[in-house]
């Protein structure tokens, strides 16, 4: 059978390998011999409880994480981690600090304002968020309760390639967008969030990586569900998990592990947004990246046109194509491929050469 499958570039949700989708769809209404699909069986029952613990144990193997970190699969997206982490961490006396590097650092900063003291460490909104703070070190006041970083920015297709070193201040990241694209040192943070509907699967479930002497700080005077020691002490299951999402993601760090774990897709996600940086260095000014280089995002890469016109008929011959999401964020304009680990070498080859024809053609 024939598979016409997009090419697609979307921000997120975003492609998954077909792979996944194909024993996703085999085991969808009998899984393993069980009579049931994963979406109808009991949370509490024997063959979740392995899908949900092969997946925390997947995490742990791909992304290195140190013995005194725990895994959490919690709900409410990226987004409510914006929330529980001042909620968690913020205390009377202290002050956040947020490193601005976009859109998502702005949402984040403002949900502490909302709990307490939080202020700008470093920011590069006055040149529109192209570059990444250059930070060799950072002078954060001593009553910081936490540094927030946004490692990729998915909108300005910006990235950190090295992380500050901030002594004894916890350093928290958002990693939504670049989460299991290359290999990190998790004993840096304090604590990691990523909303998983870029790099770890469907959305539903944010997968929380946090030390375990943080989980004790966390503050215990706050509603259940937006403790994250209560998550802790109950395995992620003190409610009913995104249970379908959980068993997507085990299924993701297995493909992840096949495809040569972070080394091997980091080396491949390079390799990927190369073809089309350099279709726009190339270019002589047809393409205009919106990063500066050496702040250059692997997953996401943001670039203009000439004039909106001009940016309306490179979309509208892309979807002809079969090209899908190469339309920028809606608060920025211009146009964005995004080139998470599922998206083939294959396709961005096909992208780098839609725009070379393109560039031709116009
Ligand atoms: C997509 C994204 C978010 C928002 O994630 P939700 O899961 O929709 O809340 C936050 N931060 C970054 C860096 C993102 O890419």
């Amino acid at each position: 059978m024939s598979l016409t499958r997009a090419k697609n570039f979307n921000a997120g949700p975003s492609a998954l390998p077909l792979s996944v989708l194909q024993k996703a769809a085999e085991e969808l209404v009998n899984y393993q011999g069980s009579g049931m699909s994963v979406m109808e069986m009991s949370h509490r029952s024997k063959e979740y409880e392995a899908i949900h613990n092969d997946a925390k144990s997947l995490l742990f193997e791909l992304l290195n994480i140190p013995t005194e970190y725990d895994v959490l699969f919690l709900q409410g997206g990226a987004s409510l981690q914006f929330t529980m982490v001042p909620m968690n961490f913020l205390k009377e006396g202290k002050k956040a600090a947020y490193l601005m590097t976009g859109a998502w650092s702005e949402k984040a900063l403002a949900e502490a304002k909302k709990l307490g003291e939080a202020y700008e460490a470093a920011s590069t909104k006055n040149e529109k968020y192209r570059s990444i703070p250059d930070i060799k070190e950072l002078t954060l006041s001593p009553d910081t309760a936490y540094l927030h970083i946004t490692s990729n920015n998915t909108i300005h297709g910006t990235q950190w390639h090295s992380f500050p070193e901030t002594g004894n201040i916890p350093l928290v990241a958002d990693m939504s967008s670049d989460i299991l694209s290359r290999p990190v040192d998790i004993s840096k943070f304090a604590l990691i969030y990523a909303g998983a509907q870029k790099n770890l699967g469907p959305s539903g479930v944010t997968v929380v990586i946090i030390r375990k002497d943080s989980i004790e700080e966390a503050r215990k005077d706050i509603p259940t569900m937006l403790r994250y020691d209560i998550h802790a002490d109950k395995n992620s299951l003190y409610n009913t998990p995104p249970a379908y999402g959980i068993y997507m993601l085990k299924n993701v760090l297995s493909w992840a592990k096949d495809n040569g774990g972070l080394e091997g897709l980091k080396e491949l996600n390079v390799k990927k947004a190369a073809l089309i940086y350099d279709a726009i260095d190339q270019s002589n000014g047809f393409y205009q990246g919106h990063a500066e280089k050496e702040s250059r995002s692997y997953m996401n890469i943001a670039f203009r046109l000439a004039n909106e016109e001009l940016e309306k008929k490179f979309l509208a011959e892309a979807k002809n194509a079969g090209f899908v999401g190469l339309n920028g964020h809606r608060s920025v304009g211009g146009c964005r491929a995004s080139a998470y680990n599922a998206v083939t070498y294959e396709n961005c080859l096909a992208l780098r050469d839609f725009m070379l024809s393109f560039q031709k053609n116009n």
